[in-house]
């Protein structure tokens, strides 16, 4: 596939700015709640503030791409004073760690810019950010042409990864002879 240009949008973190509000994680939860804004609960957000006050530590991140993989990163780095494993930065829902996993079902939760019809003007949990500490970007990139998954899709393969296509397949087989 070719290289084509492409909007990016991008959420920017200063966790200096981040007081540890969580506001971002109950708008986000409560926007992608069924009905939407029915519930908030900031385990289900696909933005998480890590948080540790003794440390003097509020770090922001929104979830990327779901990987089937556990990386080898352990490195540690120390900004500003502070100490943060590399864990910290990672956007990925990844089997080694809870973060971005919807509690229930286990499937990856990804940050979709809370796509919505009409478009929100900027995504919630920036608007919601009352410190600044995210801000809002759009840049054109020249990016690899790929077919985007859709939610269903990305829940459907981490189903497979972790339980084989075969009893994937079996398991719809038999559900489509009950119903
Ligand atoms: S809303 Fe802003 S200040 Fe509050 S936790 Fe989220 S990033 Fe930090
Ligand atoms: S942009 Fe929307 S979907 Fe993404 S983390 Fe923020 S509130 Fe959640």
């Amino acid at each position: 596939m070719g290289k084509v240009k492409k909007k990016v949008k991008l959420i920017k973190i200063d966790p200096d700015k981040c007081n540890g509000c969580r506001a971002c994680e109950l708008i986000c939860s409560a926007f992608h709640a069924t009905p939407k804004y029915s519930s908030n609960n900031p385990a289900r957000a696909r933005i998480r503030m890590i948080y540790e006050p003794l440390k003097d530590i509020y770090l922001p991140v929104y979830a990327g791409e779901y990987t089937a993989a556990t990386c080898m990163g352990r490195n540690k780095y120390i900004i500003d004073g502070k100490e943060y494993g590399e864990c910290a930065f990672c956007r990925a829902s990844c089997p080694a760690r809870d973060a971005f996993k919807e509690p229930d079902s286990g499937l990856p939760l990804k940050c979709d810019m809370c796509e919505d019809d009409p478009a929100q003007e900027v995504p919630l949990c920036v608007k919601w950010c009352i410190t600044d500490a995210l801000t809002y970007e759009e840049v054109e990139e020249e990016v690899e042409e790929d077919v985007a998954l859709t939610e269903m899709e990305i829940g459907l393969k981490a189903l497979v990864d972790k339980y084989g296509l075969d009893n994937m397949v079996d398991g719809i087989a038999r559900l489509s002879q009950k119903g």
